[in-house]
């Protein structure tokens, strides 16, 4: 099945039982100054769950735009490095509001993946909400009996408050959900540990792709929870995991989503995929980020020096900085790229087909200006060297890398791959010891945003504040209440 076939066929499904099927969202957020990026398939529809906005349609279902890089969910760090996280996914979801309830999504879920799809209900586990007794909730038994009548009962797994309840803030509407984990291993390791010791574990085999959350509760600003008087349905699901299913792939990026995105980048560079696990990473992480850049800019929303602009001007310097290190690409380089991705996902997302020319200048036109930085920085760190060897030094300060890193957004890793060409050494100790100090910075600043969303009372307002580097790579945006 490919990936269109797949998205259409979660769409068509839902339809069948009543869906008005909507059309994505932004990824960009406009008018939320809580949220920058639209990071789950939900975030259009909080006034109605905060009771703000009518229902007009009881139920709905689509495919989102998501983008995880900055607050609760920041998945920055992982993409490229594992191959089920991205930046920019696509999170199929249904939803009832006020509707149906925990008997029908599940149900249907499990129809959906194991009717429909036919995926091996051998290898499907699901998880329950334990219960917290300090907000005086027991284990959800309802959720419990329902996925009793589908997989034997060593194939539902107890979760934790963190993995199983779903809040929207600090206050809100909120409740228990039941996620839907795969195990991909191949049987002889099954045979060896089974799949249930290895749900929410980082398992690169053993992974989530449906979480249903069912949204019962108010969360009072007193912390207390009261019964909504109605009950909502939040499902998502990640597409490139599910498409990964399908096809039968061990890895996101092995699906036909990127397939054609990582060839273009193995004629560019002449380097093949699955030579070195560097590389691998590299062209992993420019395939990724190259669907957040291209979106965000479909989007209306340009790499900037200033908020969410800011945060896409850093995803795109990740990615030249992986392809400038490990592609050992010199010259603007994934605007060449844009062609493959329109290819791919164009006929599902015409606004990437409409913005084609917009978005190949802008990113040239960034590469360009970010690889003359890392040039600058390239001749200072030479001019270091020099001065190193004409002392007859062997090593290089920590702080001088950390400098590098902090103005010129030069990762410690091309650092030293330089100075190991140059036979010099770099005090890393001092390299940390610097970057502690400016995580204690940033700890030390104020209110960090962690929730989904921060739900303002009446009388509130947030400003935007900054961001702070903890590290090159993550973002957190700051708000503070006034
Ligand atoms: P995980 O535990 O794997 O990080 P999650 O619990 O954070 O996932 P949810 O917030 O429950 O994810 O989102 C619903 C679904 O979206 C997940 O079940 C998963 O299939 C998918 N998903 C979540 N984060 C990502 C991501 N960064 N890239 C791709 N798919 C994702
Ligand atoms: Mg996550
Ligand atoms: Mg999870
Ligand atoms: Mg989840």
């Amino acid at each position: 099945m490919k990936a269109a076939e797949v998205r259409q066929s979660f769409l068509d499904f839902f339809a069948s039982k009543q869906h008005r099927i909507v059309p994505s969202a932004p990824m960009v957020v406009k008018n939320d100054p809580t949220l920058m990026f639209t990071n789950a398939g939900m975030n259009q529809f909080k006034e109605i769950f905060l009771g703000n906005s009518p229902i007009v349609d009881k139920r709905v279902a689509n495919s989102q735009k998501c983008l995880r890089v900055s607050g609760k969910h920041n998945d920055l760090e992982e993409v490229g490095h594992d191959t089920y996280h991205h930046t920019m996914f696509e999170m199929l979801g249904n939803w009832s509001f006020g509707d149906y309830f925990k008997q029908e999504a599940i149900d249907w879920a499990w129809e959906y993946l194991t009717e429909v799809l036919k995926i091996d209900k051998s290898r499907l586990y699901a998880t329950v909400f334990e219960g917290y007794a300090g907000d005086g909730l027991e284990r959800d038994n309802e959720a419990y009996n329902i996925w009793l009548k589908h997989l034997p009962a060593d194939h539902i797994i107890d979760g934790n408050k963190k993995d199983n309840f779903w809040e929207m803030g600090e206050s809100g509407p909120c409740g228990p959900c039941s996620e839907i984990h795969i195990d991909l291993r191949d049987d002889d390791e099954i045979a060896l540990k089974p799949g249930r010791e290895l749900v929410n574990n980082d398992h690169p085999q053993v992974i989530e792709i449906w979480n249903n959350v069912f949204i019962q509760y108010n969360r009072k600003a007193s912390g207390e929870l009261e019964q909504l008087p109605s009950k909502h349905v939040d499902t998502g699901m990640g597409f490139e995991r599910l498409v990964r299913v399908l096809q039968g792939k061990k890895s996101n990026y092995d699906t036909d989503i990127f397939t054609p995105i990582i060839a273009e980048q193995e004629r560019l560079t002449n380097i093949k995929y699955g030579s070195s696990t560097q590389t691998d990473v590299a062209m992993r992480v420019v395939s990724d980020h190259i669907r957040t850049i291209a979106f965000a800019i479909a989007d209306g929303q340009l790499p900037s020096n200033n908020k969410a602009g800011y945060v896409i001007r850093r995803i795109l310097r990740r990615a030249v900085r992986y392809a400038y290190t490990f592609l050992g690409s010199r010259e603007s380089y994934m605007y060449r790229l844009i062609p493959a991705l329109v290819a791919c996902m164009g006929d599902a997302y015409p606004e990437l087909k409409a913005q084609q020319e917009l978005i190949t200048k802008v990113m040239k036109e960034e590469e360009e200006s970010f690889l003359r930085t890392l040039e600058t920085g390239i001749s200072l760190l030479n001019k270091i060297i020099t001065e190193t060897r004409a002392n007859g030094g062997s090593e290089v300060s920590g702080k001088v890398a950390f400098e590098l890193y902090d103005t010129f957004g030069f990762p410690l890793d091309l650092t030293e791959l330089i100075l190991k060409e140059n036979e010099l050494t770099l005090n890393r100790g001092e390299f940390e010891t610097e970057m502690e100090a400016q995580k204690q910075r940033a700890r030390n600043a104020t209110a960090i945003q962690t929730d989904d969303w921060v739900v303002l009372k009446e009388d509130e307002q947030v400003k935007f504040i900054g961001y702070d580097h903890l590290q090159a790579d993550i973002i957190i945006t700051r708000y503070r209440k006034i």
